[in-house]
């Protein structure tokens, strides 16, 4: 068994040989129960998601003994894997005896540390792991890992879709796809990228990414961080934990928290960062409205009206994936073609159709007022805004100018809009209510002149009236197809 330890390199697995037996546990053998030798080697994963079953699957292949514990209801399809692989299961509980018995612990991203079961293992001094930390011991694969407050679906999948276009054997995971444990446990790649949260960035202590990509720090999830923005930022930090100075770490040089992060800590990385201006440092810029990537032996250059995905935002992430591309020496042509043909991804900025000279944008992903922002910045004609829905303590101040400038009408689309009249009423807009998607999507279009757009772009959550953004999405674009 391989792992992989702090500086990334290989090493024999801490656990022992395949029944998790160091020489130090075998000399103690004659002093412990037979029992107790035998949950040495328990792995217990909570949460049976993408992640926590590809994670069983992974470590009963490598040799542990597995149980897996949810106490939510394990959805069919997950069920039906764990039981094709005689994993043992438990729902909607989670029964203390035996998850205290781990000698380490799976846990999904989706459970807090505040969760009674953290707190007890914690206590009880069990390693708590996630998903993508244990996956990383298992494989030798070059990872290039994608984090940031937004953007980082969108970059990982252009990334993939560089890589991939390129003839690269690499598998996509992370937040998006199969889980990572999954695929090391039965595919084999020579790539992964991986879209990282803040969450999965938690709980991986000697994980490496062979590329970082860090897109931007805003503050988001503080809920989970004891409302103190530091953590958080740590948290997003841990992107480049282990590196080496073989290592790249790219990243948006005009972000100001990333910058005063930099100042404080001593990085080994070897740094490329981007930004729209060009100066001495910068490996990826924009300069005659050619996107420009310069490494040490190679220029890469295309004009920005060529790329695929509209938005300074959208700059900023082919910057970011066609550097991540250039250092694996990815052909100029090969990434040029991909930044040209990518197709985007949905709920991001996703052009729906024209209806009498009205186009309708699906921006659902907009799930905080900076994405908006952006989303704002790239209209080129008046907007009609849909926003509204579960608010996580918004300023609207950031897009207000915005609103000023390129806003014909607002539409309300929520359970609560009392937040939004109180900061909108005073710009003069025409503001209307609504709490359906039929009547956002009949109103906007009533409200819209030709030449206009229709934007929906929310700030907010999506809860309050729809099962999650994905499903607000998609009753947006079923609603336009009706007009
Ligand atoms: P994430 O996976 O981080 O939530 P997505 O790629 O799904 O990011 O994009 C979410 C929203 O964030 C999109 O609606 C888009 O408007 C906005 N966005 C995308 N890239 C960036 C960026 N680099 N900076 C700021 N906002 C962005």
């Amino acid at each position: 068994m391989e792992i992989r330890n702090n500086s990334g390199s290989r090493q024999t697995a801490p656990y022992g040989d395949l029944q998790g037996n160091t020489d130090e546990d075998k000399k103690d053998v004659r002093q412990i129960t037979v029992e107790e030798i035998r949950h040495k080697n328990l792995i217990v994963v909570l949460g049976a998601g993408e992640s926590g079953v590809g994670a069983a699957i992974l470590a009963q292949q490598q040799g542990f003994e597995v149980f897996v514990s949810d106490n939510a209801e394990i959805k069919p399809q997950y069920k039906a894997m764990l039981d094709e692989n005689n994993i043992e299961f438990e729902e909607k509980k989670h029964t203390e005896e035996k998850i205290l018995k781990a000698n380490q612990v799976i846990k999904s991203p989706g459970i807090p540390d505040k969760a009674a079961i953290i707190i007890k293992l914690k206590e009880n001094n069990i390693p708590i792991i996630s998903e993508i930390e244990f996956a990383g011991r298992y494989t030798n694969a070059k990872m290039i890992c994608i984090t940031g407050s937004n953007g980082k679906t969108t970059t990982t999948m252009l990334t993939y879709h560089i890589m991939q276009s390129a003839g690269l054997n690499v598998g996509l995971a992370g937040n998006v796809g199969k889980s990572l444990a999954l695929q090391v446990a039965s595919e084999k790649h020579d790539y992964y990228v991986l879209e990282l949260s803040s969450f999965q960035l938690d709980g991986m202590t000697e994980f490496k990414a062979d590329i970082a990509i860090l897109l931007n720090i805003t503050p988001d999830h503080l809920d989970r961080y004891d409302y103190q923005f530091q953590n958080y930022i740590d948290s997003k930090f841990r992107i480049i934990q282990n590196q080496t100075e073989k290592d790249a770490f790219i990243f948006w040089n005009d972000d100001p928290v990333i910058q005063a992060e930099l100042k404080k800590r001593k990085v080994q990385s070897t740094l490329y960062p981007f930004a729209l201006n060009r100066n001495e440092k910068t490996k990826a810029f924009v300069e005659n409205e050619q996107i420009t990537i310069q490494l040490l032996n190679t220029i890469f250059s295309m004009n920005t009206e060529e790329l695929a995905l509209d938005g300074i935002h959208n700059t900023y992430n082919s910057m970011a994936s066609g550097l991540a591309a250039s250092i694996l020496h990815v052909r100029k042509d090969a990434i040029r073609e991909s930044l040209r043909n990518f197709t985007g991804v949905e709920h991001r900025l996703e052009y729906v159709a024209t209806v009498r000279d009205v186009r309708f944008i699906n921006d659902s992903k907009a799930t905080n007022v900076n994405s908006c922002w952006y989303a704002l910045q790239s209209m080129k004609t008046p907007v009609v805004l849909i926003l509204g829905g579960t608010d996580k303590g918004n300023d609207y101040s950031e897009i207000e100018e915005l609103v000023y400038q390129k806003v014909r009408a607002l539409v309300f689309l929520g359970k609560d809009n009392s937040k939004l009249h109180e900061f909108f009423d005073r710009s003069g807009k025409q503001i209307v209510d609504v709490q359906s998607m039929h009547d956002a999507v009949t109103a906007a279009y009533e409200l819209a002149c030709q030449g206009d757009s229709v934007l929906l772009s929310p700030c907010c959550a999506s809860f309050d009236l729809f099962e999650n953004y994905e499903d607000r999405g998609r009753q947006f674009k079923g609603e336009v197809r009706f007009l």
